[in-house]
């Protein structure tokens, strides 16, 4: 029996795990339902700002749909017994509460179904100051009403205005909304300068009505949407469906302040709230609570943001001068500029530009300065080749000079300075010559030895300077008569050396003797009977130069013991 007890105890344990939940857990009770925009968009902001605190299986999301089951005692009836049912397990910690219905529901039934849990509203359009009363476990965020602001935005934007119609409808929440309508208009009319403009607030109507009237709107009236919910005959006014219908009928604008439910449907514009920031708000008083704040401890916001938001589409359908628009607006449908459009590739085509720019400015550069250097290597090129050229010309010139001091010291080196005539090395070089020649043609040569007799004679008589006349008026003799195709040198102090090429040794002795004869007829001076003395020799076979020569000279030598005056051939 006992062991019975304990498994029921063990089970009972296990199957409380199953639905044990891990941190705390919030109820998110929607007056609307889950497709209503509206809604969709409290629900983002309540869940971004519990995200920190609450795990996302821990936040239930209830929704009273009563937009459409409006006023439907059956719908709440049961929605209590549903609710009672289902967090008799999922216990929440905190309860949160978007819009009047849900709000006005827990205010309600909250301590029957969840004793003792803190609440935390938002979206409270139509606040009664009573539901708090004997409570202190709530708090939360007003939404209240902007029809105010609304109504000083329409004459501002559309100074001639003359007609603002309210629309709302008779269902419990649109009937209180009525009410504060109704005050303001009272209000309104006191006023000396608003009184000009008339307040009307039209509640009981059929659609097709609203359409048809909205049709024949005098153009300086406007609409100010306030909540319908239902029309006259109860069909269901959707801000997504019907919404649109009566802007695109309505020849006048509609403003409006319910910023997710009304903006983009046709609405001009307004001093709109905005449910997302007006959810977070909710959210982070809830995440507060949770953290261990009292609720005393946050005091109720009185009145939700309200800002100015436009459509820029309406806005130009109605010709609105946006000059008049409050600064702090915000406009949707704005065209983009092109610049918008294309940013990305508008912004990568600039800097493609501006790096090709860059690039192209470098490579120009770089021409630049490559053009500058050959230029300046040209330039220093062709100062080289002028440098070189003149180098070479010097260069050339010195050595033609060269040359000419070489061809020069070659003559001077064979030349007799007295005579002109070729020195003994001239002589000595082309008979070489002519003995090769002979060695290899065989073509004949023959020289001569000439002696002036006693000269030494005429020095002393005479002078040097008179001997040295001497010498050269021989020299002139000698040339004169022999060929031209033969040599006379000078062969040192009064001997001269005839070179005789091509020629025996009888034509040689022939010329020597003309030689000779014309000698004597020289007249230098008083230099009277000038004579020399002549040895021819030819050249033999296996004769050397020297061998040659020295024939000659023992002829000439002979020739002067003969007595001067002579030639003597061997
Ligand atoms: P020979 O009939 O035996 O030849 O008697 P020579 O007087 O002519 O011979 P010698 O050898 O005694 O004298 C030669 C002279 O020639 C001596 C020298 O002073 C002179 N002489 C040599 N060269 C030159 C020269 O260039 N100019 C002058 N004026 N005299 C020279
Ligand atoms: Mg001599
Ligand atoms: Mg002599």
């Amino acid at each position: 029996m006992l062991m019975l007890r304990v498994i029921t105890l063990l089970l009972c344990v296990v199957s409380y795990g199953v639905y044990a939940q891990q941190g705390p857990a919030v109820l998110l009770l929607n007056s609307y339902h889950p497709q209503y925009r509206w809604t969709e968009d409290i629900i983002r902001g309540v869940k971004d700002s519990l995200s920190s605190i609450v795990n996302t299986e821990n936040l239930h999301i209830e929704y009273m749909d009563s937009r459409r089951f409006v006023d439907d005692k059956e719908y709440e009836t049961r929605l209590i017994g549903l609710l009672k049912h289902k967090y008799k397990v999922y216990t929440p910690d905190i309860i949160i509460t978007s819009d009047d219905h849900a709000y006005d529901f827990m205010v309600e039934y909250g301590e029957t179904l969840f004793p003792g849990k803190p609440i935390v509203f938002c979206g409270v359009n139509i606040f009664k100051q009573a539901t708090l009363t004997g409570r202190d476990n709530i708090t939360g965020i007003k939404e209240g009403m902007e029809i105010e602001g609304n109504l000083e935005l329409i004459m501002r934007l559309q100074p001639n205005t003359k007609h603002i119609i309210m629309l709302g409808d008779t269902t419990g929440l649109g009937l209180k909304m009525g009410e504060r309508a109704e005050e303001i208009k009272t209000k309104w009319q006191k006023d000396r300068f608003k009184s000009k403009v008339t307040l009307d607030l039209w509640d009981h109507f059929s659609l097709a009505e609203l359409y048809e009237k909205a049709q024949n709107m005098p153009d300086d009236s406007v609409f100010l949407m306030l909540a319908i919910h239902k029309d006259k005959l109860g069909n269901y006014f959707s801000f997504d469906a019907e919404l649109p219908i009566l802007a695109k009928q309505s020849r006048v604008p509609i403003y409006g302040m319910w910023g997710g439910l009304l903006i983009g449907n046709g609405v001009m514009g307004g001093m709109m709230n905005d449910p997302y920031q007006h959810g977070n708000a909710a959210g982070v008083m809830a995440t507060k609570l949770l953290s261990g704040a009292k609720v005393s401890e946050l005091p109720i916001i009185e009145k939700a943001e309200y800002t100015p938001f436009f459509d820029f589409k309406k806005l130009k359908q109605f010709d609105i001068d946006l000059s008049y628009l409050p600064v702090n607006s915000t406009v949707i449908n704005q065209p983009k500029s092109l610049y918008h459009q294309y940013k990305i590739i508008v912004n990568a085509t600039l800097a493609l530009l501006v790096f090709l720019v860059i690039v192209i400015s470098v490579l120009v550069d770089n021409i630049r300065r490559r053009i500058k250097a050959q230029k300046s290597l040209a330039d220093l090129n062709m100062g080289l080749e002028n440098i070189v050229l003149e180098r070479t010309q010097d260069l050339d010139d010195k050595n033609k000079k060269l040359e000419e001091a070489s061809v020069r010291l070659q003559e001077v080196a064979h030349t007799d300075p007295l005579t002109g005539l070729g020195n003994r090395r001239a002589a000595m070089k082309d008979i070489d010559a002519y003995l090769q020649r002979f060695k290899r043609t065989g073509k004949p040569f023959s020289l001569a030895l000439l002696d002036v007799d006693f000269f030494k004679k005429i020095n002393d008589t005479f002078g040097h300077s008179i001997g040295d006349d001497v010498l050269c008026a021989l020299a002139i003799s000698i040339k004169q008569t022999i060929r031209p195709s033969d040599r006379v040198y000078r062969w040192g102090g009064e001997e001269f050396l005839i070179a005789l090429p091509d020629t025996q040794i009888d034509f040689a002795t022939a010329v020597s003797e003309r030689i000779c004869s014309n000698i004597r007829n020289i007249r230098v001076a008083n230099v009277g009977g000038i004579t020399a003395s002549l040895g021819v020799a030819v050249l033999q076979d296996s004769d050397s130069i020297d061998e040659l020569i020295q024939r000659a000279d023992v002829m000439l030598y002979q020739a002067k013991n003969n007595g001067r005056n002579q030639v003597l051939a061997v």
